[in-house]
């Protein structure tokens, strides 16, 4: 079968990046995949890397010499980016870093060969929204020197320079809103709910719940994320276009729900209340009527579905191997 095309993926040894490698090369892309590994690993592409269509970079986003040697793309994903809060807070400059230089290298790249660019931008960018759910038109609640702000304000910045890049310079653009997305392959101590929540549910730990628990979160499970930035990324649309689920949750509901996933009886499984990190938003719920309309996309995974499939890949996974739960503000172990 001859080649679709060729596709750079930046942060594709990540968690999100390394699902979509592993959908663009059965789509028959050639695949470079650039990564630092600063939270990313390479066991997540290890099964990539015989398939002669795939090619792994090791280098940082943010200096321009790894991208120009990745040769002509039809495609850049741009996805580099810490993305946990506990990442993000222990690496403040990076992460401001990769969404400003690392995103107009990227951007250079794109404009170089003639390719479509896709960023990857974040339901963060909404802050701790006063509208609910979220909207593509609703212009975010940001606190612009919170700790937060590290990430918030880098995509931010990243939407605004795609947005400049397409009208100055005429490249072909799309922006994804991606809300809160799991499955497998999330580092075990990112720090973030879901492999908090399994670890602790499997270990028999007690779950660590911020604040009240009461706050929401709407939950995509990774291969629907990934069929929604392909969609994006084949058809036309500009965006800003959000993509996540639908079935919103509290913290409590969650830590319930992944309970039961892993097993547990209880009706309320054992929890243990710490302090609410800095501008945690409230809640967050997206508005999916664009994604429908532009991309003819929706979610197809049940939450229980996904949260089964993430539980059995961890339970093989970490069976025997423990790490410590990582909150903000904590290392994040390599
Ligand atoms: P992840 O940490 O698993 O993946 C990020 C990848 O980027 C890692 O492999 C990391 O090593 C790499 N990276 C970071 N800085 C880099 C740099 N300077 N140069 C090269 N590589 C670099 O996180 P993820 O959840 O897969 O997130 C992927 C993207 O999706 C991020 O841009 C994130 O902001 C965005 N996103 C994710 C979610 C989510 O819920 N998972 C939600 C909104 C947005
Ligand atoms: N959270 C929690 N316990 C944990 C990890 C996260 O209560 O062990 C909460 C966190 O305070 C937030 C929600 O779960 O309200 C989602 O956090 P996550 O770090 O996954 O992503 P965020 O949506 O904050 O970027």
């Amino acid at each position: 079968m001859p080649l679709t095309g060729q596709a750079l993926v930046t942060g594709g040894a990540g968690f999100i990046g390394s699902h979509l490698c592993e959908s663009l090369l059965r789509k028959r892309f050639r695949v470079v995949c650039l990564d630092n590994l600063s939270t990313g690993r390479r066991e997540n592409i290890a099964h990539l890397t015989d398939d002669p269509g795939f090619v792994f970079v090791e280098g940082d986003v943010a200096e321009p010499e790894p991208l120009w040697s990745t040769g002509p793309v039809d495609l850049v994903f741009h996805l580099a980016s810490p993305a946990s809060p506990v990442a993000y807070l222990k690496a403040p400059l990076e992460t401001l870093r990769a969404g400003s230089r690392g995103t107009e290298h990227a951007l250079e790249v794109a404009r170089r060969w003639g390719a479509r660019f896709v960023l990857a931008s974040t339901s963060e960018v909404y802050g701790d929204p006063a509208e609910h759910p979220q909207r593509e038109s609703y212009w975010g609640h940001v606190n612009p020197v919170g700790e937060r702000s590290v990430y918030d304000e880098a995509k931010r910045y990243a939407e605004a320079l795609t947005m400049a890049y397409r009208r100055s310079h005429g490249v072909d653009t799309g922006i994804a809103r991606i809300f809160n997305t799991f499955g497998p392959r999330m580092r075990a101590d990112d720090g973030r709910i879901i492999p908090n929540f399994v670890r602790q549910a499997l270990t028999g730990e007690a779950m660590t719940v911020y604040g009240s628990g009461l706050q929401t979160r709407t939950l995509c499970y990774v291969d629907d994320l990934v069929e929604g930035l392909l969609a994006l990324a084949l058809g036309g649309a500009s965006g800003p276009v959000n993509l996540g689920g639908t079935e919103e949750r509290t913290v409590l509901e969650l830590a319930t729900e992944i309970a039961r996933a892993a097993g547990g009886t209880a009706t309320v499984p054992p929890v243990e209340h710490r302090t609410l990190p800095q501008d945690d938003p409230g809640r967050r719920r997206p508005d999916l009527t664009l994604a429908r309309d532009l991309l003819a996309w929706q979610p197809r995974t049940s939450l229980a579905d996904g949260l089964a499939l993430t539980v059995a890949w961890f339970r093989e996974r970490t069976a025997g191997a423990a790490p410590a739960t990582a909150r903000p503000g904590e290392p994040v172990a390599r």
